[in-house]
This record gives structure tokens, sequence and C-alpha cells, in this order.
């Protein structure tokens, strides 16, 4: 069974030598456990959070432990009666080939709905995030003008799509030429804006929100953030889902102070994680589905192969080379 652990703890922008593949015995499943080959792992930032020892809503790894996400594989043995051979399940079995899991650690998913993939992305956490984070927090009105950070990825593409749903002006920030065609031509975002071909960010935000900004769901924090916090509207929601451009600093990040602009403009700013709406994930879950088959809701997903190229893959987020969820095909 090969596993990736942490070998060590980052600091900075992680690279691979926080990574070692390990080679270790599968074992046997008992009474109520079933054996699972894994087919997919997810590739997340929040990991990021999770390699360094610092107080988090989740754990921290420790060194030596296989680094743990959301995966997807078959069933290949069960002693469970809940589960058969060649069932689908989902669970958070992480970076290794096989996983021996307790029967109430995992669920199966329905291969027939949809592709499995989406399980991991626009139909599980990730749409899950922009869903709640979205309607619960960011309550956009019809007429009203979303702006997005980190548009083209597993959360803002849903986040986009969903406001467009609302009836929103829906506004883009992503960091390539390909992710602005996407996002307009596919998704049918109304203005977007590479961040990283701006000369001056709040200018261009400015003149992609003529009437202002009522709704930021926040993927990225730091100056892109920050410009936009100038344009918001009285009484406007800024939902903080995550914030990627801080997580590899050495140093604290020192910024404008947004308590004037909140007070200003009595606008909100809610942090939340998508675990807060755990006992509402069958809900969201069934209602993206529901958009999903009637074709007002699309995806896409970066798909990389092989086992080897898990780290690679994890890294490349930081680097912005996917659109949509990135995911790595381990298996089958
Ligand atoms: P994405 O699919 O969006 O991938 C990350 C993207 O972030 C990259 O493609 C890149 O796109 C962008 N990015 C990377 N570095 C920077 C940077 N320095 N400045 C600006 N953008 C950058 O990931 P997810 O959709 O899974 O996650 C999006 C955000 O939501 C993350 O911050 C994540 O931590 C957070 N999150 C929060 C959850 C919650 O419960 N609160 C749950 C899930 C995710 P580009 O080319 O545009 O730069």
């Amino acid at each position: 069974n090969r596993q990736i652990i942490l070998a060590e703890r980052p600091t900075g922008t992680p690279d691979h030598r926080s990574f070692k593949f390990v080679e270790r015995e599968i074992g046997e499943p008992g009474d109520g456990q079933i054996l699972i080959q894994t087919h997919y792992v997810s590739v997340d930032p929040y990991m990021r959070g999770r390699m360094i020892d610092a107080e988090s809503y989740v754990e921290p790894f420790k060194i030596g432990d296989v680094i743990q996400g959301g995966s997807i594989g078959e069933v290949i043995e069960s002693k469970s009666n809940q589960y058969k051979k060649g069932d689908m399940v989902i669970g958070m079995f992480g970076w290794q080939e096989y996983y021996i899991a307790n029967e109430t650690e995992v669920r199966t998913i329905d291969p027939n709905f949809a592709p499995i993939t989406t399980n991991l992305g626009v139909l599980g956490m990730t749409g899950l995030t922009a869903y709640f984070g979205l309607l619960d927090i960011g309550k956009p009105k019809a007429g009203e003008t979303v702006v997005i950070s980190g548009a083209a990825g597993a959360v803002g593409s849903v986040v986009g799509q969903i406001a467009k749903i609302q009836g929103a002006r829906v506004v883009g920030i992503a960091g390539s030429e390909e992710k602005v065609t996407y996002l307009k031509e596919e998704l049918d975002f109304d203005e977007v804006i590479n961040y990283k071909k701006s000369e001056d960010i709040e200018m261009d935000i400015k003149a992609a929100c003529p009437n202002g900004v009522d709704v930021y769901f926040d993927n990225v924090g730091g100056d892109i953030s920050d410009a936009v916090l100038t344009q918001l509207n009285r009484f406007a929601r800024v939902p903080v889902c995550g914030a990627i451009s801080s997580y590899n600093l050495e140093e604290i990040d020192l910024g404008p102070r947004v308590q004037t602009v909140l007070i200003k403009k009595s606008a909100l700013m809610q942090g939340f994680t998508v675990g807060n709406y755990a006992d509402r994930f069958q809900e969201g879950a069934s209602q993206l589905g529901q958009w999903l088959k009637e074709e007002k809701l699309t995806y896409r997903e970066t798909i990389r192969e092989g086992f080897d190229s898990i780290p690679d893959a994890f890294l490349d987020l930081f680097k912005g080379e996917n659109i949509g969820k990135l995911l790595v095909k381990v298996g089958k």
C-alpha cells in the first residue's frame, strides 16, 4: 500500500520536501470493516493549513501521518453488511492507494447520478462551500453585483453560477486569460478581470462594477480583497471563504484597516467553514444536483493521472494551474 506522509512542516511555499512516499502493509479488514481501493484523491488549499502546527478548525497533520483529505474508492473486500464489493464510497482516507475503513467512516455514492468525481467537487465539499457561503451569508438579490475572487477555481466557479441563477450581475477575478475566456464564454460571467495582467486592480474593479459591489465572495484575501472592499455598497455582504494569497506567507501580512469601510457602508463581513452547515449538506447537495440535471450548473475538473503526481498537483494549486476542481486519478 503506497502512502504519502507528511515528512516535514513547510515554511513559506511548500515543496516536495514536505512529502515522503512510503510503502506499508495493507492488513485485513475486521468485522464491520471494508477494504477500499482509492480511485480519486482531492487536493485542496486548506491542506496547507493542516501542514503546520497551529490551532485551526481542523487538527494539524502529525509528522509521519498519511495526508488526509477527501477521496473516492471502490470496496474490494467487505466484512460489513452495509457495503458490498464493487460499491463506490467517499471518505477522508486521503493520499494512499488502499484503506481499511470502519463502516461509519465512509458513505456510498451513486455512480449513476453524475460522474463520481463530482462528489469531490461541484456536488461535494467545494460545491457546498459555494452554495452555503453565497446563499446563507452573501444573500445575493436579482440585479445586485456579486464579485468573486479565485473565480475559476472549484469554489469560485460554482459561486458565480449560483449568483447568476439568483439573477445577479457577476464579476470574476482570476489569474489567466484561459480562465477569463472560460468564465465569460462558458459560465456567462458578465465581466472578468485577470489580476495578473492588471496594472491597477482597484481601477479595474471600479470599471467592472459601475454600480458598486453588493456581495464580495472572498477566496483569496490580500491585495485583491483590499481593492474590492473599497467598492462596497451600503449593506454589502462579504462571505470570507479563503485567503489563499496568505497561506504561504512567512510574516503576517498587514493591509488597510477594514473597520471604517464596514462602518461607513454598514457592511457585513463573515468568515465561515463549510462544516458549519453539516446538518444541511443534504439540502445543498440535492439543490446542486438538481441544477446540474437542469443544466443550470456546469463544471470543469482538472484531473491529473497517477499516484506519483499527487504532491505536484497539490503544489500547483498555489500556482493557479487548475480550472475547476483539481483531482488526481490514482487507480482504474
Ligand atoms: P481553487 O480550485 O480555487 O484553487 C486555488 C486557486 O487559487 C488557484 O487556481 C489560483 O487561481 C488561486 N490562487 C493561488 N494563489 C493565489 C494568490 N496568491 N492570489 C490569488 N489567487 C491565488 O481552490 P478551492 O476552490 O478549493 O478553494 C478556494 C478558496 O476557498 C481557498 O482559499 C480555500 O482555502 C477556500 N476554501 C474554504 C472553505 C471553507 O469551508 N471556508 C472550503 C473550501 C475551500 P488563479 O489562477 O486565479 O490565481
